[in-house]
């Protein structure tokens, strides 16, 4: 094996369950089975130091192993890792955009059925088409206040969870631009939607981004519910 390909394999070779390699397998495992992320749809990426991991495009997402990881630099956004038979993940150049404008660390793209129905419910309210709120609920105290030294700490009891929702494209690398426009339209966000398809969350770390997302799904459940049953998402 060439001296290349080696330095390249041990980007991804590592016993250390907490490597990002081993970490995306093991995210994408759990994901799966939450219905988050199918074989096609969704993905996740982490960033340590100067390195992106990337998980790749079509390997199912539950059969996942550390060496389909795409790595690239973070710098140079050269890749200095990409398994020859396989594509990178069309999420690449949308993890990019929390990386670099949110200073994350895990971004994480699902495919949620109750991120996806919620922009429904949301896109039938011309003055909501654009924004998902939801107020004085428990579980928002899982979702960060924002950024800056004024916005440490998760949001309270009483505040309301905004959620900006951007419109589909017809290939996922497309919403590169209107993300990163919500990013800044949105300076506190950690999450965009995206209407009839998921959603893009962000974290500090995966811990972050990991138990961001498992609250906002929580909560977009709930809010199915609530409409179900004709209950206002921001308490009146
Ligand atoms: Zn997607």
């Amino acid at each position: 094996m060439a001296a290349l390909e080696q330095h390249a394999d041990a980007l991804v070779t590592s016993d250390d369950p907490q490597h990002p390699a081993n970490l995306i397998c093991e995210l994408c495992r759990k994901f799966y089975t939450l219905g988050w992320v199918t074989g096609t749809g969704g993905g996740t990426s982490i960033r340590k130091d100067d390195k992106l991991f990337i998980a790749p495009s079509g390997v199912q997402k539950e059969l996942m192993r550390p060496g389909d990881m795409f790595v690239m630099d973070f710098e140079s956004k050269e890749y200095l890792r990409r398994p020859p038979v396989l594509k990178p993940s069309a999420c690449t150049p949308l993890f990019l955009a929390a990386f670099t404008l949110r200073n994350a660390e895990c971004c994480i793209h699902t495919h949620s059925q109750w991120a996806v129905l919620v922009t429904l419910l949301c896109e039938r309210k011309a003055s909501e088409s654009n924004v998902f709120a939801i107020s004085t609920l428990e579980q928002i105290k899982g979702v960060p206040r924002g950024y800056g030294p004024e916005k440490k700490g998760n949001l309270g009891y009483y505040d309301t969870l905004k959620i900006p929702i951007i419109e589909n494209t017809p290939h996922e690398e497309d919403l590169k631009d209107t993300l990163e426009q919500a990013i800044q339209d949105w300076p506190d966000a950690h999450a965009v939607l995206v209407k009839r398809h998921g959603i893009y969350v962000w974290g500090k770390d995966v811990a972050q981004a990991k138990t961001l997302c498992e609250s906002l799904d929580y909560i977009f459940q709930l809010a199915v519910e609530m409409h179900k049953l004709g209950l206002p998402w921001v308490k009146e």
